[in-house]
């Protein structure tokens, strides 16, 4: 079977599972928040589980609480201790409940299962496998990061006529990115998909405090003072993206044996990384199964409709990218119809959508280009190969919609201060991740990983779309590959070729 079958099925069969969990196996709420009643109040005695993340202290009082932060009105004040336990199994599992305490500030605890509850040991073993599987996920982060865009950069050649080729093919895959981006951002912060959600993520941490996302403060962070630690340290993305970014291009700056034989292994760096990465990804329909039954099992079908809003906020974002912004460029630059052209590049863009690899489809891309666009040998096969790696705007849209959706959904319940400096970075952070992405299925959402743990927003998020990640990969590579044919077009027509679409 196919392991586009196998996922979708995984996740259709993981969903059944974990509503049969909800129907069938009843289990308590749980906060592991303990409270004992002393001198007519309502005092907090211990903190287990969730709540030991929170930032309640042992000794405070407990005051009202609520399951809406924004509306004051909501909160039901807390009398005694049963009132207090009474109002935690009265709330969803997967929801955040709002203690005012006497100490004057909020603190917010998740509701979970209770641990020893039927229903939580079943899941259990589901919830290990999917985190083993998010655990060989983020092993890939640094190393493709770091090989992918050191090959990408490197792969800009040096030479006269090169170098014009080089910067013209490089700026206008920035701009094409950028363009995307601010699509997905827009229409992310329209709808709001994340605002309000119920996702049953982990609360932030108490301590974590979010990076300082001003232009200064990122500049600064961005300067690893030792690649090597950098290199050990996934939030540390910023920096090692920096550093790769420049030693690819003083590869391209070093004469030869030095500077080919390094890009050379760079390059086979990345080729053994790919494989390794195709491997890993191989084991999605488990992960995705396991994920999905232990979402579903303990927060229930309504994780579904916030979902399902972030996937149409993406499929839209890509359609209005791929059918308006290219179209235009494509036309603007060159006068063809870009049906046409979108007609002769069929067969490519078919591959894309059904193998959500653009390197795996960048043969069928380059002969397509080649033969039914008319596009010289030249300009396709540097163009071509370069755009596989390191422009994707498909991803890149998707990469800031999945952020910012996370940190909305955080936002929303006053955990995370998402100010327009965090915007701004997360756009960057975009256009980066989709340099770094490999032309793999589901690279985006590694890549997805390392924005959030910049953000210092819990990876769980990332576990949580990578349950409904296939559609929307098949989808966001047919756009990176759409993009690619688009932009050979371009650079052809501006190195004075014809086009000759042939559907
Ligand atoms: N699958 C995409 C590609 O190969 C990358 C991604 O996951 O966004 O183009």
């Amino acid at each position: 079977m196919k392991l586009h079958t196998q996922v979708l099925l995984a996740m259709g069969l993981g969903a059944v599972i974990g509503v049969g969990l909800q129907v069938l196996v009843p289990a308590d709420s749980y906060t592991g928040v303990r409270v004992v009643e002393r001198g007519g109040q309502v005092v907090v005695d211990g903190l287990a589980g969730p709540a030991q993340k929170s930032k309640l202290r042992i000794g405070d009082v407990l005051v009202a609480v609520s399951t809406d932060r924004t509306d004051p009105a909501a909160s039901t004040p807390v009398g005694d201790a049963a009132a207090f336990n009474q109002a935690v199994q009265r709330a969803d599992n997967g929801t955040v409940l709002w203690l005012r305490t006497g100490r004057d500030t909020d603190a917010a605890v998740n509701v979970e299962l209770h641990p020893t509850s039927l229903r939580a040991r079943i899941i259990d073993p589901f919830d290990f496998v999917g985190d083993l599987f998010l655990a060989l996920l983020k092993m890939l982060i640094v190393p493709l990061v770091l090989t992918s865009i050191i090959v990408g950069v490197a792969g800009l050649r040096s030479g006269d006529e090169l170098r014009r080729l080089s910067l013209k093919t490089f700026a206008y895959y920035t701009a094409s990115s950028l363009v995307a981006i601010v699509v997905g951002q827009l229409l992310v912060n329209l709808i709001s998909p994340g605002d309000g959600a119920t996702l049953g993520l982990p609360p932030l941490q108490a301590d974590e405090v979010a990076p300082d996302a001003s232009f200064i403060g990122v500049i600064k962070r961005m300067i690893p003072t030792n690649i090597f630690s950098s290199l050990g340290d996934n939030g540390a993305m910023l920096q090692i993206i920096f550093f790769a970014l420049l030693f690819g291009f003083f590869i391209t700056k070093t004469k030869a044996p030095h500077g080919p034989r390094m890009a050379d292994f760079f390059e086979s760096a990345l080729e053994v990384m790919m494989n390794l990465a195709q491997w890993v990804l191989t084991l999605i329909p488990y992960g995705v199964f396991c994920l999905l039954v232990k979402v579903v099992g303990t927060t229930g079908v309504g994780i579904f409709l916030p979902l399902a809003l972030f996937m149409l906020t993406v499929v839209l974002a890509l359609v209005v990218h791929a059918a308006i912004a290219l179209p235009a460029a494509l036309f603007v630059f060159t006068k063809t119809s870009p049906l046409a052209w979108a007609k002769a590049m069929g067969p490519a863009l078919l591959t894309a959508f059904s193998t959500s690899s653009s390197s795996m489809t960048l043969p069928v891309t380059l002969e397509t280009v080649q033969e039914r666009g008319g596009v010289s040998k030249k300009v396709s096969s540097f163009t071509l190969p370069l755009g596989a790696t390191i422009n994707m705007d498909g991803t890149a849209l998707y990469e800031c919609i999945g952020v910012i959706f996370l940190a909305q959904y955080y936002a929303s319940a006053g955990a995370f201060d998402f100010s327009f400096d965090k915007q701004v970075l997360v756009v960057g952070m975009a256009l980066l991740a989709s340099v770094g992405a490999a032309g793999i299925p589901s690279a985006g959402l590694v890549m997805m990983l390392t924005i959030l743990s910049a953000l210092k927003l819990p990876l769980e998020g990332a576990a949580l779309l990578l349950a409904v990640d296939r559609p929307l990969d098949m989808l966001r590579t047919t756009v990176n590959v759409w993009s690619d044919s688009c932009a050979a077009a371009v650079i052809a027509h501006s190195e004075g070729e014809t086009l000759t679409p042939a559907g």
